[in-house]
């Protein structure tokens, strides 16, 4: 049985006391929370702040980056030790913020996943095609080479340990999502890929999320597809509400 994951994206939005203000609204509606799993990725200097608020609930920490190195000469990079001293347990590898703006390629994406695991962080790996890739059919391609080039080399031994997210490049942040049935065609395609690669135990046990303009008024349908475990949500989980509201959705589709 997978569990149901919300995870939020917070991107270079908000400011500390912006932060600290959401958790103040969050935290408290989500006291004892067992069904649904909610990581919040903030930005890298909100982390601490957060995990001290957060140290009795349930809510997970989650960076949006890291380093592919323990530590060196890296300019204005982190690394997961950093991270894990903000008691941080996911991070977002490989997003296409990242492949775009900062030339991130699978090669790069895949020394972090490595990093990450051999570091104790649970890597959420993104892939996802772009509007010229899905219009040209070649969608489960690009999928088929972000999934196994991100995962290389890559051993899992427990489901737990790895997450992915399917977000299709032009239903982020464009307010146009999947519709349910991309969605699960794209989830179900990448479960294959995992069964190939790994163990039917295991590939059938790691969460596949879906990012892209996720709101309250469209997470439950895409929720409700069968290898649709989860949400990663950029936009609306800047918002308290919303983002419960998204949570409320993963919490009816386990009932
Ligand atoms: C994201 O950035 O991962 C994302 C899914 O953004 P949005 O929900 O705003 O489309």
């Amino acid at each position: 049985m997978r569990k149901m994951i919300i995870a939020g994206n917070w991107k270079m939005y908000k400011t500390i006391p912006d932060a600290l203000n959401l958790i103040r609204t969050l935290k408290p509606k989500l006291i004892g929370e067992k069904e649904v799993e909610v990581i919040i990725c903030p930005p890298f200097n909100a982390l601490s702040p957060l995990a001290e608020i957060l140290v009795d609930s349930p809510i997970k920490l989650g960076a949006q980056n890291m380093h592919w190195e323990e530590e060196g000469a890296f300019t204005g990079e982190i690394s997961g030790k950093m991270l894990l001293t903000s008691r941080v347990s996911h991070v977002i590898l490989g997003h296409s913020e990242r492949r775009k703006f900062f030339c991130e390629d699978d090669e790069i994406i895949n020394r972090k996943v490595r990093k990450a695991l051999e570091t104790g962080l649970i890597p959420i790996l993104c892939i996802g095609e772009s509007l010229e890739e899905r219009e040209a059919n070649q969608t489960l391609k690009v999928l088929e080479n972000q999934l196994l080039q991100g995962l290389s080399g890559i051993e899992i031994k427990d489901p737990a340990r790895l997450i992915i997210a399917y977000e299709p490049v032009w239903a982020i942040g464009t307010g146009r999502n999947a519709t349910p049935a991309q969605a699960q065609e794209a989830h179900l395609f990448i479960r294959d890929l995992l069964n190939r690669r790994y163990e039917t135990e295991i590939a059938n046990n790691i969460n596949i999320l879906y990012g892209g303009s996720v709101k309250p008024a469209n997470a439950l349908e895409l929720l409700r597809q069968p290898d649709v475990d989860g949400s990663l949500v950029g936009g609306a989980s800047l918002k308290a509400e919303d983002f419960f509201q998204i949570i409320q959705a993963g919490k009816e589709v386990c009932n």
